[in-house]
Order: C-alpha cells, then sequence, then structure tokens
C-alpha cells in the first residue's frame, strides 16, 4: 500500500504507525484502495461543502480522515488528518501503541466505507446502509471490531486504558479553565476527552455549554448534541 505525505510537518512515527494498523486489517478488505494520504487537516468548508463539514468548522470539531470513492481509472483513495488524530495526545505518547489505536479507529473506519462502496456491506449482506447515518454506523462498527481484535493484545488493551485516562485528565483539565472562566479553553479540553474517549457524553455535555457561553445561543443545543452522539466517530 502506497502512503503518501503532504504534510507539511509530518508527526514522529505516522507512516509506522499506519503500517502498524495495516497489519490488523484483512488484505482483501482493502482490495480497491489504491493509496493513503496523510494530511495536516481538512481544509474548512465552504458555502457548497456538506452541512456536516459546514458544523466541523464552526465548531473546530476534529475531521479525523475521509473515504474517496474511486472512480473511472482512479482508484480509491483514503486521507488521513494528522494534527486532528494526535489531537490531545501529548508528545510522549507519539511512539506508543495509544497513537496507533488512534490511527487504526480512523483508518478501519475508512475502510469500512470502502466496503460499503465495493460491495454495500460491511458484515453481511442485505446490511442497511442507504442512509448516511446506517453507513456510518456501519463503518464505526467495523472500526470498533478491528479495534476490538487489537485489544487482545495486552499492549494494545493498556494503551486503550491510558487513551480513556487521558480523556480524564482532559475532562479535569476542562473544570479547571471552566472554573476560571477561560471557556475557549474548557471547550478545546472538554472536546479533547471525547475525542479520546467517545464514551465520555459528559464531556460533550459541557464541550456544549462552554461553546455556549463562547458564541452565545447560536446553536440548538439539543441539535448538536445529537449529532455528537449520531457521530461517534469523526470521520467519513
Ligand atoms: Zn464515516
Amino acid at each position: 500500500m502506497q502512503i503518501g505525505n503532504s504534510c507539511s510537518k509530518l508527526p514522529f512515527g505516522a507512516r509506522l504507525h499506519v503500517r502498524t494498523c495495516l497489519r490488523w486489517i484483512n488484505p482483501a478488505d482493502l482490495a480497491g484502495v489504491g493509496s493513503i494520504e496523510l494530511q495536516d487537516s481538512m481544509p474548512k468548508a465552504t458555502k457548497d461543502s456538506p452541512d456536516w463539514h459546514k458544523q466541523a468548522t464552526a465548531d473546530e470539531l476534529s475531521i479525523n480522515g475521509l473515504y474517496i470513492h474511486g472512480s473511472g481509472i482512479s482508484p480509491a483513495r483514503i486521507t488521513l488528518f494528522t494534527r486532528d488524530i494526535y489531537r490531545g495526545i501529548p508528545k510522549l505518547y507519539w511512539l506508543t501503541p495509544v497513537t496507533t489505536l488512534s490511527f487504526a479507529r480512523t483508518l478501519a473506519h475508512e475502510v469500512g466505507h470502502h466496503l460499503i462502496a465495493e460491495r454495500g456491506y460491511v458484515f453481511t449482506v442485505g446490511e442497511k446502509t442507504h442512509l448516511p447515518e446506517y453507513e456510518e454506523e456501519m463503518a464505526h462498527r467495523y472500526s470498533s471490531s478491528v479495534l476490538k481484535r487489537m485489544r487482545q493484545r495486552c499492549y494494545y488493551r493498556l494503551a486503550h486504558r491510558a487513551m480513556r485516562d487521558l480523556a480524564l485528565t482532559h475532562y479535569m483539565l476542562g473544570v479547571h479553565e471552566w472554573n476560571a472562566g477561560r471557556y475557549r479553553k474548557a471547550a478545546e479540553d472538554w472536546y479533547k476527552a471525547f475525542h479520546l474517549d467517545s464514551d465520555r457524553q459528559d464531556a460533550i455535555d459541557w464541550y456544549l455549554r462552554a461553546r455556549q457561553r463562547l458564541v452565545g445561543d447560536v446553536h440548538d443545543m439539543s441539535e448538536c448534541r445529537g449529532s455528537f452522539l449520531r457521530r461517534s466517530s469523526n470521520s467519513h
């Protein structure tokens, strides 16, 4: 698999993490993917961008990866956005399995999209994938299945726990920033907590409260929260 790089500064270990992740994905599932491209981050949304992209730009949300369908003689491609994949992970962890898991979560999610594009299902013929939210759910389940297999190794189990601990640290930092009235920093820490551990719905509730303090009642909070719950992985 060709791994391209157009990052302004490729974080150390990034290619190694991608190659390690590829060993955990069935090669047959990758058939038809021409390349994996590493980029800094997704460009900001324009007026013609889809709604999820506009929301991500407006709320400074992470987009970790993108699946680009093949067309004609151009094969499908997967783009991984390193700034978002590393978001919330201290440099101390950049060469550890913690970062491998962060890459794996996104890369496997995009492979899930690829399977749906290629054969119309992820696990079983007849799966519902015709609506975008169904497709997202199945891509997420494929990613979860890969991570579950990885966690059979003790070092990935430990890395998973370390990710949850990092999420807790960011959560507590968010509380500290909120109490000090620094709502932007609080929002960022709570977002990182959710980014590292999507089970932390409490972090998202507080993130939305901090954003409301920053921008006023621009968003309908319940609608915004719903979009987070539907999209537990920030990849497309
Ligand atoms: Zn997706």
